[in-house]
């Protein structure tokens, strides 16, 4: 039986924090020669890697790896303070692409600890942003991962609310069912539990939630467009599991498609993937009667360049007269760099990967 139907969920696919990272990196590839170095991969989508790899983009684990003097970018998931201080050491040109969002947490963990505070932090282990974010008080922060490790916890303090003053973060790119069941347990073992007013939940991550779950019931296949070592994909998927659909496919691009979908087909990206493998998914399964769109929300958040990079366009357009010989997004010959920046928030961080790759 072919494929009927396929439902597309919207909000999917990049978020502002990977647009921004994007478009960071693509500026600097078109600013410096190669190689351009960025610690850790820029975003958690193979694609993306590849393409930045084949403009000559070098991406390391130890920002050691990286030598003197050079370009380095610091990616979306947001860098270890001693990452970051090691990174600017040796004159190296440093651009930080931490999304706002996760820069917000790390807010959050240092004030919290200053005051004295034992900070949960609800995360996946071993992931960037997790690592990156824990790294900001190690002394004062105990990883959690499931409910049960509430009840693990070694400090002081029960129902009557006795014990050390207790705050509850999390990684911004967790399924909000994995975070329900935590504070829920959190809440019950310390009452005066201290939490941000605006949840650590990022509105990406929530929207494309929502709009999978509207969806999934509907479908006899959902399809989640991402990389295994992307955490908001997996939580895609994991919510189109709980939210009724009998089968979940996640792939990281067509190629990877069964054969065997059939009936209604519901379709979503993570965060960090981009739309063409979405396209060209659809294209794949064929829909005999077509594609319904089902929007939950219009997402209109937008964060601009980091500010290093901005400088540095800024330094060179004044030292150099540079820019206008630098084929970048919105950039033309008469375009000077406050124009570009302007350009910045409708410029596509899809159309800028396309650029990049045509430069060859
Ligand atoms: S998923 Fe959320 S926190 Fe992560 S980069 Fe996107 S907007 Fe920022």
């Amino acid at each position: 039986m072919p494929v009927e139907r396929v439902i597309l969920a919207e909000p999917r696919g990049f978020c502002a924090g990977v647009e921004k990272a994007i478009k960071a990196l693509a500026w600097m590839v078109r600013v410096f020669e190669p190689p351009v170095y960025c610690y850790h991969e820029i975003v958690h989508n193979r694609h993306v890697v590849d393409q930045f790899e084949a403009q000559g983009v070098v991406f390391v684990d130890d920002v050691s790896d990286v030598p003197p003097g050079a370009p380095l970018m610091l990616s979306a998931h947001g860098s270890a303070p001693e990452v970051v201080d090691a990174a600017r050491a040796d004159g190296r040109v440093v651009v930080d692409a931490v999304c706002p969002l996760v820069t917000k947490v790390h807010h959050e963990l240092k004030v919290r600890a200053r005051k004295g505070y034992t900070v949960l932090y609800v995360g996946h282990h071993g992931h960037e942003e997790a690592v990156g974010t824990m790294a900001v008080a190690p002394a004062s922060v105990r990883l959690l991962e499931r409910a049960a490790d509430v009840d693990a916890l070694d400090l002081p303090g029960g129902a009557d609310g006795s014990g050390p003053e207790v705050a509850l973060l999390a990684q911004t790119t967790l399924s909000h069912d994995e975070w329900a069941g935590i504070v829920d347990r959190a809440r019950e073992r310390f009452p005066d539990l201290w939490m941000p007013n605006r949840s650590d939940l990022c509105f990406a991550t929530t929207n494309r939630q929502a709009a999978l779950k509207a969806l999934a019931g509907r479908c006899d296949a959902v399809v989640v467009i991402g990389s295994d070592n992307s955490s908001n994909t997996v939580a895609l998927a994991q919510v189109a599991e709980d939210f009724g659909c009998p089968r979940v496919v996640r792939v990281n691009d067509a190629s990877e498609l069964p054969d065997d979908l059939s009936g209604t087909v519901g379709v979503t990206a993570g965060a960090s993937a981009p739309e063409a493998l979405v396209d060209a998914v659809v294209a794949r399964l064929a829909p005999v009667s077509g594609i319904e769109r089902a929007a939950v929300t219009v997402e209109e958040e937008y964060f601009p360049p980091p500010p290093e990079l901005r400088e540095l366009l800024r330094g060179l357009e004044a030292a150099l007269g540079l820019l206008n010989s630098v084929p970048g997004p919105g950039a033309t010959a008469d375009a000077p760099v406050r124009r570009v920046l302007a350009d910045d928030r409708t410029t596509a961080a899809a159309d800028v990967l396309e650029q990049i790759a045509a430069l060859g």
